[in-house]
């Protein structure tokens, strides 16, 4: 029996230059996929038109080409699918699972609204229930949210272990096409990854708490679940969150002091997949990846010692 081989992505944003963390995780994305010889995918994730330009993109491409972060194919970028995106939302409306919702921004942020403990907002039910009648009072146009069930959703992240929501408690209806008629990232997401058959989400650890909804509709849409990795987060020694702000984190900048090989040292050695470090081009580091050496909580990186 011959094995499947894997198919990984890394799906930017092409909406500035990429920083520290978007090289890690795809730094891991790119060696779980080459150390089982499988295909990677580039696609660029521009569904928000106002903050994404196809300049980003373009120096996006030259610096993963730079990193030696090598794709096989490039996917179309999401701009260019909203056609796409429409049919599966047209699905989505044929199974009975849509409705309206005319919540204003102001009403969703209010203090009053319900969170959880740890500040997630969770949609009410607010428009779940409106009659017809009472939806015509509305004239604005609405965004369409789709129901979710009282059900538990559990991921086994290679990384980070089990993660499980229960959607309705934890999340609620969540929009699926805005109010301006803008297709949300979990739907276009869902989409193309399983029109791709991506079988491998390696990505920020702040992007876990969107896979039991992303795992929700694939089911519904026939996909089979990719496996995930979330990739932890990068601090600094003071414990701070290295965040895009930082000139330290921005390629840029990192570009004019290191190069790609010193880099992805520094990020291999704070990782945990080289026990010293060296510089190491991703090719060499093949050979040194696995997820079992990879530090599971958040990373200490002091970079400033080295610029
Ligand atoms: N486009 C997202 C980002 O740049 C990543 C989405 C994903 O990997 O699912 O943060």
């Amino acid at each position: 029996m011959e094995l499947k081989k894997p198919v990984g992505r890394f799906a930017p944003t092409p909406s500035g230059r990429m920083h520290l963390g978007n090289v890690f995780a795809a730094l891991l994305a790119w060696l779980a996929v080459k150390s089982e010889n499988g295909t990677m995918l580039l696609r660029m994730e521009d569904l928000d038109t106002q903050r994404t330009k196809p300049e980003y993109a373009e120096i996006l491409r030259g610096d993963l080409d730079w990193l030696g972060l090598t794709y096989d194919q490039e996917s179309p970028p999401q701009s260019t699918r909203t056609n796409i995106y429409r049919h599966y939302v047209e699905k989505l409306g044929d199974m009975g699972l849509l409705y309206p919702c005319y919540c204003t921004r102001a009403q969703l942020h209010s203090v009053n609204a319900p969170h959880q403990a740890d500040g997630t907002y969770v949609y009410p039910g607010t428009c779940r229930n409106l009659t017809p009648a009472q939806q015509a009072q509305f004239d604005r146009a609405p965004a369409w949210r789709i129901m979710v069930p009282d059900q538990q959703w559990s991921v086994t992240d290679l990384i980070q272990g089990q993660y499980s929501e229960n959607l309705a408690r934890d999340c609620g209806d969540f929009v699926v096409c805005r109010g301006d008629g803008a297709f949300v990232y979990q739907l276009a997401v869902t989409v193309d990854d399983g029109e791709s058959g991506v079988t491998q989400v390696v990505r920020g650890v702040d992007l876990l708490s969107s896979a039991p909804r992303q795992m929700y509709l694939q089911k519904l849409f026939g996909f089979s679940h990719p496996q995930y990795a979330h990739v932890p987060l990068l601090v600094a020694p003071d414990g701070r969150r290295l965040s895009k702000r930082d000139k330290d984190m921005d390629i840029g900048y990192l570009r004019q002091h290191l190069t790609a090989p010193e880099l992805i040292g520094i990020l291999a050695q704070a990782s945990g997949l080289l026990s010293a470090y060296t510089p190491v081009s991703p090719q060499e580091l093949i050979g040194e990846f696995s997820w079992d050496k990879l530090k599971k909580t958040d990373i200490c990186l002091d970079i400033t010692g080295v610029l």
